[in-house]
């Protein structure tokens, strides 16, 4: 009895811990099936040019299409995937999927776009990530220069192993941009040791600009940064027209957010290319007078 009821206890003790980790090894199962079974898609986001208004990039964004649950989004399975090592194959999988559909829209006569796709920082850690994207890359046919590759900034925090893998990336002729910037510890220092291609700012400093004269300053401020820099910049989480006239009016060159467009599925992501292709060439026209 007293032993049982210790027992009992230890369980009781630490019901967070307990619970925590079936989870995590539920899911994982779940997850290991997901893949073979299909249930994993990729939805896309289009960037638009603050100049034109035209998309003129993609980023590809992860949902789990789970047979009871519904559509699951990546906050609730990319931690278990990264924790348990799965990212491994998700993430080429990703790599995989995006690269192919993008190939396949071009081929297909769709105005060329540019593509992200998320690397985790476990990707990365994987030397063999260099070999995985550029298998991507022929498999598929792409064009390196239309697959971008966001890293967070926490990956510098990771060693020079890490910054030596991305620099064979870059040497791959693919983009390669710092998502979420200005929320991890060493923005700056990044930025020192590494040579990216743009900045994406995080979507907190673009969504607090109307109402903190912190948000606007640090806003414009990445903005100013960037451009001196000579990389490129895109504003996240873009919901509202102040929004986009503020970071247009400061220099930014793109937008990605709900203002323009929620992240689409692939269906409706060509839907939007192609009508965006008819009225490029219905422009073209009028400009020739034909
Ligand atoms: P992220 O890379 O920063 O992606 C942007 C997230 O912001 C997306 O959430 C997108 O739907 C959301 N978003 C875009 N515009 C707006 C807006 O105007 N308002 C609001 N409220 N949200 C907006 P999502 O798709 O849930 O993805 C969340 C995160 O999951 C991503 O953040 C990325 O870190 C991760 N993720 C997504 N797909 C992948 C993937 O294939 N691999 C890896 N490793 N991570 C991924
Ligand atoms: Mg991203
Ligand atoms: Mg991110
Ligand atoms: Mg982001």
């Amino acid at each position: 009895e007293a032993k049982n009821r210790g027992k009992n206890q230890i369980a009781e003790c630490t019901p967070g811990l307990r619970s925590k980790v079936e989870v995590t090894v539920g899911m994982m199962r779940q997850l290991l099936r997901a893949q073979e079974r299909n249930e994993l898609e990729l939805f896309y986001q289009p960037q638009v040019c603050c100049g034109t208004g035209a998309v003129v990039g993609l980023e590809a964004l992860i949902r789990w299409r789970h047979p009871e649950k519904g559509m699951i989004p990546p906050g609730l399975f990319i931690p278990v995937a990264e924790q348990t090592g799965l990212i491994l194959p998700i993430g080429e999988w990703v790599l995989r999927t995006a690269c192919e559909r993008n190939k396949a829209w071009q081929d297909a006569g769709l105005p060329p776009v540019r593509i992200g796709v998320n690397l985790s920082v476990r990707q990365l850690q994987n030397p063999g990530i260099v070999d995985t994207v550029k298998a991507a890359l022929r498999d598929s046919g792409l064009e390196p220069r239309y697959l971008e590759l966001e890293i967070t900034e926490s990956v510098v925090m990771k060693g020079t192993d890490t910054i030596e893998t991305i620099n064979r990336l870059k040497e791959l002729g693919v983009y390669i941009s710092i998502d979420d910037f200005g929320t991890e510890y060493s923005s700056l220092n990044y930025l020192r040791s590494l040579d990216v291609d743009r900045i994406k700012i995080a979507m907190p400093f673009v969504q607090g600009v109307e109402e903190s004269r912190k948000d606007r300053a640090i806003t414009k401020g990445i903005i100013v940064l960037a451009k001196t820099m000579g990389l490129g910049v895109i504003a996240e989480g873009v919901e509202t027209r102040t929004q986009l006239d503020y970071v247009t009016e400061h220099g930014c060159d793109e937008v990605q957010g709900y203002y323009y467009y929620k992240p689409l599925p692939s269906a409706e992501m060509e839907e939007l290319l192609r009508q965006q292709g008819l009225s490029e060439r219905l422009v073209t026209l009028g400009r020739t007078g034909h």
